[in-house]
């Protein structure tokens, strides 16, 4: 398999292939054509075998940049992990202005606030900072049609299962799931 063949927009393939990556890993074999055909999907597997850049790579492939409104949004369990997911998607969308903002705790409110104003495609956030922006009705959910859920063992371990009941709230109810 290659990423060429998977149906992949010209700018997001320029970005991964700028990035350095050659050919898919077995799970974005896998899991990247169900995911931009808009399927749901679970993706189990180890870390370190391609599962943030498949998830980074097929957000991008699903958003409509000319749309100015969130429209995919990814909760992780870690801060470290919602920026890391952030920065793999600045980085293999970078010949097509996707806008990212990781929205995680311990960061000022007020970058939150003026990025998310300002507008972005893709919010990468912890359940709690995420779901404070919504309720602030600075993240604002009505475009939003696809949700990540990354490492969503981790994230009910951690406790952060009320918060993302509460996200789910303000969701539309036609969503795309990428577990
Ligand atoms: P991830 O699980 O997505 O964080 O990926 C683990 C490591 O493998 C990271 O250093 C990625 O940059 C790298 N990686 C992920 N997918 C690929 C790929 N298709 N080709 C080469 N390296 C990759």
């Amino acid at each position: 398999g290659s990423f060429d063949a998977m149906g992949i927009r010209e700018d997001l393939l320029r970005g991964i292939y700028g990035y350095g990556f050659e050919k898919p890993s077995a799970i974005q074999q896998r899991a990247v054509v169900p995911i931009i055909a808009g399927r749901d999907v679970i993706a189990q597997a180890q870390s370190g075998t391609g599962k943030t850049s498949m998830v980074s790579l097929s957000v991008c492939q699903v958003i409509d940049t000319n749309i100015h409104e969130v429209q995919a949004l990814i909760l992780s369990p870690t801060r470290e992990l919602a920026t890391q997911t952030e920065r793999v998607m600045q980085a293999v969308g970078n010949y097509m202005s996707v806008s990212v903002h990781a929205c995680v705790g311990g960061k000022s409110i007020g970058e939150d606030i003026r990025k998310l104003e300002a507008g972005v495609h893709v919010v990468s956030g912890t359940p709690g900072r995420v779901c404070d922006m919504i309720k602030r009705r600075t993240l604002r959910t009505r475009a939003i049609k696809l949700l990540v859920l990354d490492e969503a063992d981790e994230m009910l371990t951690r406790g952060f299962k009320d918060q993302i009941y509460d996200v789910y709230r303000y969701l539309p109810p036609e969503l795309q799931h990428v577990i």
